[in-house]
């Protein structure tokens, strides 16, 4: 078959849609395992469960597999309340989304228009800016102090009567750093006060990896500011990343907006078991938070021994900078040991990389190839 050229008459997408490149994830064991024709890659780039999924989430799916023909409730109302009990805030505050991408994603089209604006971090998550190019709004950007840390003043002087949104990540991605408590607080406030129509969306997606979650967040101290939403995830700590399924504590304003204009079934029915189980299985949250500080703490030190600049971490990552002159080099030697971590040059930092923690195998392994690498680089021989 042949498909005909652009011509005049083909259909148009809008110029600041056409010129959009998709979302670049990390790299898939797949992907590389055909490249360099191994058998064993561990993946360490997307901030995934290094335990897997509970086994009580596998058996709900399992058991929810024959009701699949059927469309999931409106309102997913046992998900809503569930997470309403989790968190101890009322159930019209809560809104559930295909992954808390949805919920951005959501949040953007739903106060934002042309002539408006929304303000984040640079470097910071990548959906916010993205999603804000395809709904057409400005995205005003502050950079980041030299430490990483966040510049609140610096983001609070991009804020102006047209702000419908800023962004903050909590601990951050790429980064790992989280603000103290008391920081979001004040921004939180000074917001209110200059731009009294911009909601604050606090991306909580790591905040349970926290070393003290209810000292670094507002949602754990109880605390529910009225131009506030709070996001958070069950990608990360529970597991289940695949299903995509996230959900936002938000103003009740916001929330009756959000049932009113999402797409009715955007959370589908083995998501939603899934996650009712995974709620129950405490030992599993538990022993995953465990791993993953211990593992965060190993990786930590291995990397500042194999003569790495390490930053500090409140996620279930880790950002640092390598000793080489060649990052991509660096990159792909990983890559040939079976390593797959992400490279940061997407996010403007071309010299330094993320690696999520794994399990307490896959970090030996991450970090005996770092040491291979490192120490023996000018021959570009595997150990
Ligand atoms: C992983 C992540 C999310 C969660 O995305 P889902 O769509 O829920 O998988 C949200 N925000 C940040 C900063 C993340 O890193």
């Amino acid at each position: 078959m042949q498909v005909s050229a652009e011509s005049a008459a083909s259909p148009r997408v809008l110029e600041h849609i056409a010129g959009l490149d998709p979302y670049e994830p990390g790299l898939s064991i797949v992907e590389i395992r055909e490249k360099y024709g191994l058998d064993q890659i561990i993946k360490l780039a997307s901030n995934e469960n290094p335990l897997g999924t509970s086994n009580l989430v596998i058996d709900a799916i399992r058991a929810g597999a024959s009701g699949v023909f059927r469309y999931p409730r409106g309102g997913n109302p046992a998900l809503v309340r569930a997470i309403a009990e989790w968190h101890k805030v009322p159930a019209e505050n809560v809104v559930v989304g295909d992954g808390s991408d949805e919920i951005i994603d959501m949040l953007i089209r739903m106060t934002a228009k042309k002539g408006d604006n929304i303000v984040c971090f640079n470097p910071c998550f990548a959906l916010y800016p993205s999603q804000a190019r395809v709904a057409d709004i400005e995205i005003k950007r502050a950079r980041l102090k030299d430490d990483f840390s966040f510049d609140l003043e610096e983001l609070l002087r991009l804020t102006d009567e047209n702000t419908r949104l800023a962004f903050l990540t909590t601990p951050d991605n790429p980064t790992g750093y989280c603000p103290p408590e008391d920081d979001v607080r004040r921004f939180v406030r000074e917001l209110g006060a200059k731009a009294p129509r911009a909601l604050l969306v606090i991306d909580e997606a790591y905040m349970d990896f926290a070393p003290d979650e209810k000292a670094s967040s507002l949602l754990a101290s109880g605390e529910l500011p009225a131009n506030a939403a709070f996001l958070r995830t069950f990608s990360k700590s529970f597991g289940l990343a695949g299903l995509r399924i996230g959900y936002g504590i938000v103003p009740e304003n916001i929330a009756r907006a959000f049932w009113a204009a999402r797409l009715p079934f955007s959370v589908n029915i083995l998501a939603e078991e899934a996650v009712l189980a995974a709620l129950r299985d405490e030992a599993f949250r538990e022993k995953t938070l465990s791993v993953v500080r211990e593992g965060r703490e190993i990786l930590s030190a291995g990397l500042a021994r194999a003569g790495c600049e390490v930053f500090p971490s409140s996620a279930n990552f880790i950002m640092f900078r390598p000793p080489v002159a060649k990052p991509r080099e660096f990159f792909e030697e990983l890559l040939k040991r079976g390593v797959i971590i992400r490279r940061l040059k997407s996010y403007g930092l071309p010299d330094y990389f993320r690696v999520s923690v794994g399990s307490p195998r896959e970090n030996e392994l991450f970090l005996k190839a770092v040491g291979e690498i490192l120490n023996g680089s000018n021959t570009g021989e595997p150990a």
